[in-house]
């Protein structure tokens, strides 16, 4: 089928060479451009559809990225987001920091100490690259940033 397009491209390549000249890459060009069009199912989209005219949009119809992303988690009964509990079985330390999954630079982190609930719940900011310390408890935190580099650099 490959060999099939690229020679049903050649006259055309070929007239336009006599003419205008294009190195031997246009007719790969053409070749690689049919292999993408024949390529998988296009991917999931994670932009809702709008509202309808004269009518207020639900989150469903407005919601993108992320929050699309939970919204249609919770139609199919999947819980996206982790958010169990954070490991309370020991004390973090800056040495071995007790770490906070996340896909974005930051979190809001509580804290309850060791075991869980021997503190009132003490919140507190949590950023990449930069451990936390709980005032209360001197648990120490850390980001486990899961997301991507190049996303995260928008974010400074
Ligand atoms: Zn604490």
């Amino acid at each position: 089928m490959f060999k099939t397009a690229v020679r049903a491209a050649r006259p055309g390549a070929l007239a336009v060479r006599a003419s205008a000249k294009p190195s031997s890459s246009s007719v790969r060009a053409f070749s690689s451009s049919v292999r993408v069009l024949s390529g998988g199912p296009p991917p999931p989209s994670l932009v809702g559809p709008g509202a309808k005219p004269g009518t207020v949009p639900t989150d469903l119809e407005q919601a993108t990225g992320l929050e699309r992303l939970q919204l249609l988690g919770e139609l199919e009964g999947v819980n996206v987001f982790d958010d169990s509990g954070l490991d309370a079985s020991r004390l973090g330390t800056k040495a071995n920091p007790v770490l906070v999954p996340s896909f974005d630079v930051e979190r809001i982190v509580g804290c309850s100490g060791v075991p869980a609930d021997s503190h009132d719940v003490l919140w507190f900011t949590l950023k990449k690259d930069k451990q936390a310390r709980c005032t209360e408890c001197g648990s120490v935190y850390a980001l486990d940033y899961q997301g991507e580099e190049h996303h995260a650099e928008h974010h400074h």
